[in-house]
């Protein structure tokens, strides 16, 4: 890192406290044109709102066109207040409460992915309830797996959509009338760097978004197919490219989907941490090193209470940040492994074991780099009643933050959860 970047990085942490969080929305508008470049021409491209909800991120990136895809009241509002149109917007979720449905409806959302006939049934009630009519795209869980190093959410059994040998009991002419298929929805993996590995999934999802099709008896005129588009966690390197993906897109609707040239049926993407991962930075300070037997603890003001990546729920990814040392570029001492861990009061909260550098002292600012998607939200951030980092959104290299609101406002913008204690009763 150039020593300019870093001493403005450090600037920030003495305005608005450690550990804070940086995004950076040029990088995400770079994420999404390459992420354009990346799919058919005039594909739909859909951010997922949980990677991360900050207003600024929402705002950023529905000024780039891309639509939300919400999976909560919180979700949702924030989408909305971030300028994205209703009907632009895509509900999802395997377990959307009548609440939301209803908010959700009331709010003017008329496209909901629905997961079971269940999940389906309150969706259509709640529109006929309000009087109107929504549109339903069927998530199929494909069935088929291809090897990856993602997370697979469908394939093998799942609690997401729909399996395809029982997708034709969704359709129903009483949920037809209020919230008519329109389409298929097919989510299947995270984080595939490879593009043959991830030209192979969507494969996979298109056969099996067609053959739901069939068995429907519609004729689609949305197929959303996902995502698995891939971006590294808390450690140095870049998103993904996938220069053949276009092609192989391209190729596989023409084999699917042999109307979509026409307009007929348009193809739709998903994308949480390939939009926002690069943009995001964790800076947090060393509160303390310690030996213990033959191992080396650096305690860092930050945990899994800041930066989740879902470390917390024991998947997917494990702990290993690398951080650069933003105080002193050049420390002495030989590299060495350390442990790095956060202050909760668990021995789960690492966030890196063995990472190999010279031993950081107290009070040395740290960078945790590409940890905008997931950072905060997978974090478990009620974990010890932790005040929840200051969030600086910056655009470009320049001195101004983002918009007129400032910089280093708290995220959410309620107060932090959990710190309230229950009011005290006497049972018996
Ligand atoms: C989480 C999720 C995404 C985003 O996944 P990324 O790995 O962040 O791109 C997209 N679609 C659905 C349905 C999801 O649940």
């Amino acid at each position: 890192m150039r020593p300019d970047e870093a001493a403005r990085l450090i600037d920030l942490v003495h305005t608005h406290g450690s550990p804070c969080y940086v995004h950076r929305l040029d990088r995400i508008r770079a994420a999404a044109a390459e992420l354009r470049a990346a799919v058919p021409a005039d594909a739909e491209l859909f951010y997922s709102l949980k990677a991360n909800p900050h207003p600024l991120v929402v705002e950023q990136i529905t000024r780039l066109g891309l639509r939300a895809e919400a999976s909560s009241t919180g979700e949702l509002r924030t989408a909305l207040a971030a300028g994205q149109r209703p009907d632009q917007v895509l509900y999802t979720g395997p377990g959307k409460t009548p609440a939301e449905v209803t908010e959700a409806v009331a709010s003017g959302v008329e496209l909901f992915s629905v997961e079971s006939v269940t999940d389906y049934q309150r969706v259509a009630d709640l529109a006929e309830d309000a009087g109107t009519r929504v549109r339903c795209l069927a998530r199929v869980n494909a069935g088929q797996a291809t090897a990856g190093p993602g997370l697979r959410m469908s394939g093998a059994p799942s609690q997401f959509g729909t399996d395809l040998d029982r997708i034709g009991e969704l359709r129903h002419p009483d949920r037809d009338r209020f919230a008519p298929l329109i389409g298929c929805h097919v989510f299947s993996a995270t984080n595939i760097a490879d593009g043959d590995a991830l030209a192979r999934e969507f494969a996979v999802g298109a056969r099996a978004a067609a053959q739901a099709a069939r068995s429907l008896g519609i004729e689609p005129s949305l197929v959303d197919l996902g995502g698995g588009f891939g971006s590294p966690f808390a450690r140095p390197g870049n998103r993904s490219a996938y220069p053949h993906l276009r092609a192989a897109l391209t190729g596989l609707l023409d084999a699917e989907f042999p109307t979509w040239r026409t307009g007929a049926v348009r193809p739709a993407f998903e994308s949480g941490r390939f939009l926002t991962g690069e943009s995001g930075t964790l800076l947090c300070t060393v509160l303390d090193v310690k030996q213990s037997r033959d191992r080396t603890y650096v305690v860092l003001d930050a945990g899994t209470n800041v930066l989740g990546g879902y470390t917390g729920l024991g998947r997917l990814l494990p702990p290993r940040a690398v951080p650069t040392v933003l105080s002193t570029p050049d420390l002495p001492g030989e590299p060495r492994p350390l442990d790095l861990v956060g202050p909760l009061c668990t021995p789960a909260d690492v966030l890196a074991r063995a990472v190999t550098m010279p031993v950081p002292p107290p009070g040395s600012v740290l960078a945790i780099p590409n940890v905008g998607a997931y950072g905060l939200t997978a974090a478990l951030t009620g974990f010890l009643s932790r005040p929840l980092p200051a969030v600086v959104v910056l655009d470009g290299g320049g001195e101004t933050p983002a918009s007129a609101r400032p910089p280093g406002r708290h995220y959410p913008e309620s107060p932090p959860p959990v710190l309230s204690p229950l009011p005290a009763r006497t049972i018996g």
